[in-house]
């Protein structure tokens, strides 16, 4: 059975063991590194070493040793997409499409973009001066990720994190480590020098020594916003700076005059994908009194078509969930709604070794039952109605969640009213869950605080610096006489 290692200042270390489950069929097939306190000191060690020369590299210089980098990563296309639906039980259709070739983009784009970055152009806000703005790197940056996109959340953060001249210590999940300590021991094959990513395995206590580590100056956070809080109390005693991208409960707003297929196939896209384990995801349909009915039973249809299975069968829609933990989460939740009194439709039949859940849709639950006010995070979308576009705004604001949200309507004065009233940090008009390197992703309330993806990013892994400088040579300013002496002395 492989033994995954802990990567710290280039090393490989193998010290303690944790089981590593395939949640298709809930049998250990590997072992991780189990780390600590200690281990997360000696990688800051490790990573604060790098930083000051990798810091000190022109960004063309960087720039390329990410685009070497990002070639490599390419390279290991199928190991990876292989790896990740072995550990987080996603379709390879899915990590073959999507996860590595996008979190590839990821790198590639950060590598480019980091070319443009630029303070403003010098100039002379206040008589007798020239000030300019430089962007610093923080230093080190200490990186937390979830489990349901393991790579891509790592590629969110430390690629914008090492563009911007910075070195990383990373704790990915604990059951989903494998394409994270990959990806650093792709790093180090492709040139990038030793202790600039430093991936600690682990649970709480490593997670927590992160946030707490004097000599790491911003925490960048991907998981619930239950541990987002804990995280952000931890850093808040230095001052730490915290990017926080957090949970999510995305409304979708089906109007009268929408194109129902469209909206069928939207509904199914946006709550199925990656089993539904999506912050993003379609969780919370609001359809209008006109079209309810033809919606629900064309989604209903299409769901009963979707295929739950081996993640590696080509012919799988949505494979396992993550972990038995998350399947009696869900479980417990449509439970629930079933005791409640809310019709169920499960959609469709399930292997019975494995954490397969079925596509399954609450119809019409009450506002405040917890399927619909909780993150529930599998195939488990709620199906609501509305009469008003008044109402179907109130009902899709009403979370403290504000990640993404869509908007079906033909009309564009519709789409435009509606994408303008949603507290939501993305809105999508006709469709439901993309993203692109180019714009940034991230919540409103309780969904966090900063950006990923796009120049945002990047910005929120630099420090802004004002440099100010005399240029009159005058040993007593014009001004000093605010303190000492008289004017025009
Ligand atoms: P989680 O909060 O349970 O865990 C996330 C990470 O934090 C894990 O590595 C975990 O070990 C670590 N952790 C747990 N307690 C900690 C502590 N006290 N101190 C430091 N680290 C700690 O989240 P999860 O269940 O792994 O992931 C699912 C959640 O992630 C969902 O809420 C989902 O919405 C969210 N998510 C958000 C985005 C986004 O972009 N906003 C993207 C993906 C996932």
């Amino acid at each position: 059975m492989t033994h995954y290692p802990m990567i710290i200042g280039g090393d490989r270390v193998t010290t303690g063991s944790e089981d590593v489950i395939n949640p298709a069929t809930g049998k250990v097939f590997a072992t991780v590194a189990l780390g600590t306190a200690a281990d997360v000191d000696r990688a800051v060690t490790a990573a604060k070493a790098a930083q000051s020369e990798w810091g000190a590299l022109s960004y063309g210089e960087r720039s390329l040793a990410l685009m070497k980098f990002a070639d490599a990563l390419e390279a290991h296309t199928e190991e990876l997409a292989n790896l990740e639906s072995l550990n987080a039980g996603k379709t390879t259709k899915l990590t073959f499409n999507s996860d590595i070739p996008v979190s590839v983009d990821n790198v590639r784009y950060f590598a480019s973009v980091v070319r443009r970055q630029e303070g403003i152009a010098g100039s002379e806000y206040l008589g007798g001066y020239t000030s300019f703005l430089r962007r610093e790197p923080i230093g080190v940056v200490g990186a937390i990720t979830p489990w349901n996109y393991p790579m891509m959340m790592a590629v969110w953060k430390i690629a914008p994190a090492l563009a911007a001249g910075n070195a990383v210590v990373l704790k990915p999940a604990p059951n989903t480590p494998l394409t994270t300590i990959r990806f650093a021991e792709i790093a180090l094959e492709a040139g990038l020098p030793a202790g600039l990513i430093n991936i600690v395995t682990g649970s709480v206590e490593v997670g927590e020594a992160i946030c707490s580590h004097p000599d790491i100056g911003m925490i960048s956070f991907t998981g619930s916003t239950r541990t987002g809080k804990r995280i952000a109390e931890l850093a808040s005693p230095m001052i730490k700076r915290v990017t926080l991208e957090l949970g999510g409960k995305a409304p979708f707003l089906v109007f009268a005059d929408a194109d129902i297929e469209a909206a069928a196939h939207g509904a199914l896209i946006g709550a199925y994908t990656n089993s539904g384990q999506d912050c993003t995801a379609a969780t919370r349909i609001y359809v209008q009194d006109e079209v309810y009915d033809a919606f629900l039973e064309r989604f209903t249809e299409l769901s009963k078509q979707v295929v739950v299975g081996d993640p590696f069968d080509a012919g799988t829609d949505i494979g396992p969930l993550s972990s038995q933990t998350q399947l009696n989460k869900v479980k417990g939740y449509v439970e629930e709604a079933k005791q409640q009194g809310v019709e169920v439709i499960t959609c469709s039949e399930v292997p019975s070794e494995g954490f397969f859940f079925p596509p399954t849709i609450l119809v019409d639950p009450p506002q405040d039952a917890p399927c619909v006010c909780d993150e529930i995070f599998g195939p488990v979308p709620t199906v609501k109605r509305f009469s008003t576009e008044e109402e179907a705004i109130q009902l899709a604001n009403d979370t403290p969640y504000g990640l993404a949200a869509s908007v079906w309507t033909l009309n564009v004065q519709c789409a435009m009213r509606v994408s303008a009233a949603l507290q939501f940090g993305t809105i999508w008009v006709n469709d439901h869950l993309p993203l692109v390197s180019e714009l940034p992703h991230g919540g409103f309330k309780q969904s966090g605080v900063g950006k990923d993806l796009s120049h945002y990013a990047l910005e929120e892994y630099t420090i802004v610096k004002h440099v100010m400088i005399d240029i009159t040579g005058d040993q007593r300013k014009d001004w000093h006489f605010v303190t000492f002496g008289k004017e025009g002395e």
